[in-house]
């Protein structure tokens, strides 16, 4: 199947090199990308990898499947706003299936490991490193004044053997701005922060803080993922039966928040659970009291009390990777 570029100078990527902006009639418009295999499926889109004809470049295919113009207009908008970025994965080009008329988005291709499989893999080290290394494509985002609103395993790609990683999947990015209300049903169910649990729409980047805490979490406790919600009023019972409820309650009245009917009914009274009853024989190599203060910090029902990416990256737990750096 090919697919090639036609009618989309909307979205052609201004290029930082000397090549000149593509246009139809233009040599760089007979673009081809020849699809393979398929290698993922999201709820938005069908990715496959593929080949750039003119150049035999391996790349990676996201079909979208139809939503939004909208939608489609604002990924494609942030990931040109991103891309060159640290860690942030790169959109080489946009095309349309001729035939389908579909939207496909080109990327840059990882060669990643199933995070099921790769992270029981990693060293106290490797860890420290990709999350800093995450750290980085979130302070760079944030900078940029977007929000990823969807970080997980399973939008962090990884390259093992090249130690790579890049953040994917921006389709629920969006442009931050104080004061806009923000929708609540972002993120996926395990890595929701407490805010769009409670239904507060005045959240910002420290969302996406909250969602890293949960990652880090499941890495180094080796429980994935560490909140495992059945459901989003459930989630919110999982996350108070680690983080304690007295917090919670302070949380709901700073904000003049109510829980909602169904939650309070099933919301029982909890306790600080301390970091150190999830440690087992397999787990306690990535220990250390840095990494339960780091913990302590992101997993907070406040998401003003939480730090920035770029305060994380300073915390004494990532000293090893600054050092090395
Ligand atoms: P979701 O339903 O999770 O929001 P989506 O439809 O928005 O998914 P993506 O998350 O962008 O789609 O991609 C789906 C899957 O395709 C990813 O989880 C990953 O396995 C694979 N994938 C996407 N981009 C790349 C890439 N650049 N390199 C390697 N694999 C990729």
């Amino acid at each position: 199947e090919k697919l090639i570029k036609e009618g989309f100078e909307e979205f052609s990527i201004p290029s930082k090199k000397s090549t000149p902006k593509a246009k139809v009639g233009d040599k760089r418009s007979q673009d081809a990308y020849e699809i393979s295999k398929k290698i993922g499926r999201g709820k938005y889109s069908e990715v496959f990898s593929g080949v750039n004809t003119l150049n035999q470049q391996e790349c990676v295919i996201k079909v979208l499947k139809p939503v939004k113009k909208k939608k489609i207009k604002r990924e494609i908008k942030i990931l040109q706003n991103l891309t060159g970025g640290p860690n942030i994965i790169a959109l080489l080009d946009v095309v349309r299936d001729p035939e389908s008329r579909v939207p496909c988005l080109i990327f840059e291709s990882v060669n990643n490991t199933d995070f099921r499989a790769l992270y029981p893999r990693f060293t106290d080290m490797d860890v420290r490193y990709y999350m800093y290394e995450l750290l980085k494509a979130l302070d760079y985002c944030h900078s940029m004044g977007i929000m990823h609103r969807d970080v997980k395993p399973h939008n962090v790609m990884i390259d093992h053997e090249k130690k790579q990683i890049r953040l994917i999947d921006w389709g629920l990015a969006d442009f931050y701005h104080p004061g806009e209300k923000y929708n609540v049903r972002v993120a996926s169910r395990c890595f929701k922060g407490p805010e769009l649990l409670v239904d507060f729409h005045y959240y910002d980047y420290s969302l996406d803080l909250w969602s890293f805490g949960c990652m880090l979490a499941g890495m180094i406790f080796r429980k994935e993922p560490f909140f495992g919600g059945t459901d989003n009023y459930d989630q919110l019972v999982k996350i108070a039966k680690v983080i304690g409820t007295d917090k919670l309650h302070e949380y709901l009245k700073k904000y003049d928040l109510k829980l909602h009917p169904h939650i309070q009914k099933i919301m029982g009274k909890y306790p600080v659970k301390p970091w150190d009853k999830f440690v087992t024989n397999e787990n306690q190599k990535y220990m250390s009291p840095e990494v339960f203060d780091l913990l302590d910090q992101l997993l907070q029902y406040d998401h003003q009390d939480r730090p920035t990416a770029k305060e994380a990256m300073n915390h004494p737990y990532f000293a090893p990777i600054r050092e090395q750096q």
